[in-house]
């Protein structure tokens, strides 16, 4: 497997969808190129706070989250964020 290869298939690493040779394939790959390592590490992070953020907003929330907190991570996104005003 390539590096290019590699990429293109992360979503789908992600997803499990692969079959067990190419999971394979890509977990070796992983193990000998330290510049995919960083690249999967990125785009995992970028993973999480997506969901995050996305939770933080309101879908998925789990009714047992406190409004405080919610209404704190809100306040924090906002003012560190988008810079969106008006609100
Ligand atoms: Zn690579």
């Amino acid at each position: 497997m390539t590096c290019r290869e590699l990429i293109e298939f992360l979503d789908e690493y992600e997803a499990g969808t692969q079959p067990p040779e190419v999971r394979a394939e890509f977990e070796r790959h992983l193990r000998v190129c330290p510049q995919c390592r960083n690249y999967f590490k990125t785009y995992r992070d970028t993973l999480v706070l997506t969901r995050a953020a996305r939770g933080a907003q309101g879908d998925n929330v789990p009714d047992d989250v406190p409004e405080a907190l919610i209404e704190a991570v809100l306040a924090a996104q906002r003012a560190g964020g988008a810079g969106r005003a008006g609100e």
